[in-house]
């Protein structure tokens, strides 16, 4: 059974030192397990977080022991009455070959409705993210102007989507032309930039937001959180995400310097994490597939092959590599 061990822990931005590839025996499965080939796997920026040595909402990875992450596999054995061989299903065991489990916290997944994929992007915990963060924490309404950082990743295009197709307008920033034509033409998100075309990321912001930001969606943190406060209206709400751009960071990021900005403006600033919400899982999964179907929501996958070839896909989170959903496809 292959597996990608973590090897090191990264001093700033991780490197392919970092991480191992490593061959070890499989145990047979017992009464009550079932064996799992993964097909995919997901790379996500969270991973960066879990390979310090610090708690968190989450357990850091062991130098030695494999990484763990979200995954879609198929079930090749089984002595477990729940899951039979052939079935499709979405774990956390990714970075590796095999995984057997019990089934607890194991979810089967229909293909019939998406490409098996598709349940760590779109119609997984991407995807929720997303939707949880524009409508339990931004509680997103039709005619505000909400602006997204990394607007063309795997969260952030979403989050576009489905606030434009809940009314609002929509301003997103992305690092790559390319990256911003898909925004444009793919995904019909008008107000974009390139943020690493500006030296002054707060000025560009202010031309595509003459009349002032509602909702900011926070996947990056620093300069663009500046830039976003300085342009919040009263009582704007701000759905802290994620911090990309501090997750290498070997010290503290010099902005936001403008957080006064909150109190001036009222502005209610809110972290979340996505597995806090299971509850809402249904109706996002109504939801969204309904904006699937009528194709106001399209995704785009960024896909590696090889498991070997995972780390290479997780750095280049870090470096801009993906539109839209990063994923390694393992067989
Ligand atoms: P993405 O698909 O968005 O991939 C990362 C993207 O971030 C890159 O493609 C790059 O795009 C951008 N980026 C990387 N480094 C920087 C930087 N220094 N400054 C600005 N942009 C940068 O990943 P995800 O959609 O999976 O995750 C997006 C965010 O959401 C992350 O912060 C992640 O931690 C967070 N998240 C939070 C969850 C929660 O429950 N709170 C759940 C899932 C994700 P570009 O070319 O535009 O720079």
């Amino acid at each position: 059974n292959k597996r990608i061990e973590l090897a090191s822990r990264p001093d700033g931005m991780p490197t392919l030192s970092n991480f191992k590839l490593n061959t070890v025996a499989l145990a047979p499965i017992e009464d009550g397990e079932f064996l799992v080939r993964n097909q995919w796997m997901s790379v996500d920026p969270y991973m960066r977080g879990r390979m310090k040595e610090v708690d968190s909402y989450v357990p850091p990875f062991q130098i030695g022991k494999a990484l763990e992450g979200g995954c879609i596999g198929v079930i090749v054995e089984s002595k477990n009455d729940r899951f039979a061989e052939g079935d499709l299903v979405l774990g956390n065991q990714g970075w590796r070959e095999y995984w057997k489990s019990t089934g607890q916290g194991v979810q089967k997944i229909d293909p019939e409705l998406a490409p098996a994929q598709a349940y760590l992007g779109a119609l997984g915990m991407t995807g929720m993210t997303a939707w949880v963060g524009l409508k339990r924490i931004a509680n997103i309404q039709s005619g505000e102007t909400v602006f997204v950082s990394a607007a063309s990743g795997a969260v952030g295009s979403m989050v576009a989507q489905i606030a434009k197709a809940n009314g609002c307008n929509v301003i997103g920033s992305a690092g790559k032309q390319s990256k911003i034509d898909w925004l444009r033409d793919r995904a019909g998100i008008e107000q974009v930039m390139n943020y690493k075309a500006t030296d002054n990321l707060t000025e560009e912001l202010g031309k595509l937001a003459p009349d002032g930001i509602d909702v900011y969606f926070d996947n990056v943190g620093g300069e663009h959180l500046e830039a976003a406060l300085q342009h919040m209206n009263d009582f704007g709400r701000i759905a802290a995400c994620g911090m990309i751009s501090t997750y290498n960071a070997t010290k503290p990021p010099a902005a936001p310097r403008n957080l006064f900005q909150v109190i001036g403006k009222r502005i209610r600033m809110q972290g979340f994490i996505v597995r806090d919400h299971m509850e809402d899982y249904q109706e996002f999964m109504r939801d969204v597939s309904t904006l699937i179907r009528s194709e106001r929501v399209v995704w785009e996958e960024t896909i590696t092959d090889g498991l070997e070839n995972a780390p290479n896909a997780f750095i280049g989170l870090f470096e801009g590599e993906n539109l839209g959903k990063s994923l390694v496809r393992i067989s």
